[in-house]
């Protein structure tokens, strides 16, 4: 993909390599892990025209979704219950919901998001194409309609209920490559005064703060303000409001609407400045990145090989996507790490993609077989500190770029 997917600039420049992976969030079933794995190059490009970036190797949806059973799912811990409540309260807030309004959430998961919306009753169409996480969410009452965002998927959304007076899609708007093909259908599908409303990890986090990690292939974009403007101006949408948090690392919300007159330009602008300022649309940074997060790495593996010479027993704690990413790149595996812990039952006694560790409870560190948990959910290191630290108190934990044990 060496055209921007967002301008469609063929100049674009290679800012970010971290060598070959497995698709991060497809956690394997013990039958599978005989069979090969295929690795795909993971960088990223920038286009210096509208600001964006993006992965340069585009992993077919088919592939990401359809051949393995998908196993995040929203509900699985509690900050992800309560960011979900809280954006549930903020959006209806911010537009005014009313009962019986339709919303529509594409990537809509176990159904979370939308059961929070229902119980303000609203009407609710959820757009996933995971088989097994629209079983999950019509546990929950809440109606999915398999398949991606798209003319035909938002077509039967609204066919049934009204246009919609909220689109909204979380953690998944930034994995669409075909964003000009779908924008028209998005902007159909909404009501006069719909709102469209996004979130996603925010590329000047990702840079200025090194979260290298939320670099996988499931993630086409990394958004910034400067590219999301250019997108919804070309299709016909405003930016009304924009809303920064610290979810995953720091993620933007973005509200949108086709009312030019509710654009918010001087938000808008604010945020454009301090992104030209903090330099993710210069070279240069890029190359600092990489320098940081090889030092990084560097520093993490002399600390987790010298603990190896001296026997002690490794475990990696917290199987999330990002992990992936991260294990990955530091070639990690069986021969360094025994397994991986985590609590969601749809990752426990799978392995994860590349590494091959196996996946168990938390509570598999409590004995006393393990020295060591290397924390590879960093984001949420002190919450799973804290949690492991009850576990078993006499463990000690390494954090990615940190050289000393806590
Ligand atoms: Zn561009």
């Amino acid at each position: 993909m060496n055209t921007c997917i967002i301008c469609q600039n063929k100049t674009l420049s290679k800012v970010i390599e971290l060598g070959h992976h497995p698709i991060a969030d497809t956690f394997l079933k013990k039958e599978r892990i005989l069979e090969p794995q295929k690795l795909y190059p993971l960088n990223c490009l920038l286009c210096k025209k509208c600001g964006h970036i993006q992965n340069e190797y585009v992993v077919p949806p088919e592939e990401r979704y359809m051949e393995n059973d998908y196993s995040y799912t929203a509900s699985n811990s509690k900050i992800s219950c309560e960011h979900w409540q809280e954006y549930c309260d903020t959006v209806s807030n911010y537009i005014n919901l009313k009962k019986g309004d339709h919303i529509i959430e594409f990537g809509s998961n176990d159904g979370l998001l939308l059961s929070y919306f229902q119980k303000k009753g609203a009407k609710a169409t959820g757009i996933d194409p995971s088989p097994n996480m629209a079983k999950l969410a019509s546990k929950r009452n809440v109606n999915t309609i398999s398949g991606l965002l798209g003319k035909e998927t938002l077509a039967t959304a609204i066919q049934k209920n009204s246009k919609a007076k909220l689109i909204c899609g979380n953690n998944v708007f930034n994995h669409i490559y075909n964003l000009n093909d779908v924008m028209p259908h998005v902007i159909e599908a909404l009501d006069k005064n719909g709102y469209f409303v996004f979130e996603s990890p925010y590329g000047k986090d990702i840079i200025d703060k090194f979260l290298f990690d939320t670099i996988y292939h499931e993630h086409a974009s990394y958004f910034s303000i400067k590219s999301v403007d250019f997108l919804f101006k070309k299709h016909g949408l405003y930016i009304s409001n924009i809303e920064h948090n610290l979810y995953h690392g720091g993620c933007i919300r973005v509200y949108a609407l086709k009312d030019m007159s509710k654009y918010n330009k001087k938000l808008v602008s604010r945020y454009i400045k301090d992104e030209n300022k903090s330099g993710i649309f210069s070279l240069n940074t890029y190359k600092k990145f990489m320098a940081k997060i090889e030092k990084d790495k560097f520093d993490t593996l002399s600390l987790v090989y010298s603990l190896k010479k001296k026997n002690q027993k490794i475990a990696a704690i917290g199987a999330a996507t990002k992990g992936n990413t991260l294990i990955n790149y530091y070639k990690l595996d069986r021969n360094v790490l025994e397994f991986v812990t985590d609590t969601s039952k749809q990752k426990i006694g799978k392995y994860t993609p590349g590494s091959l560790l196996p996946i168990y409870h938390d509570n598999k560190l409590s004995s006393k077989k393990i020295d060591v948990g290397l924390i590879i959910s960093w984001n949420i290191g002190k919450f799973l500190a804290n949690k492991i630290k009850k576990i078993n108190p006499k463990i000690k934990l390494i954090v990615p770029g940190e050289k000393k044990l806590l």
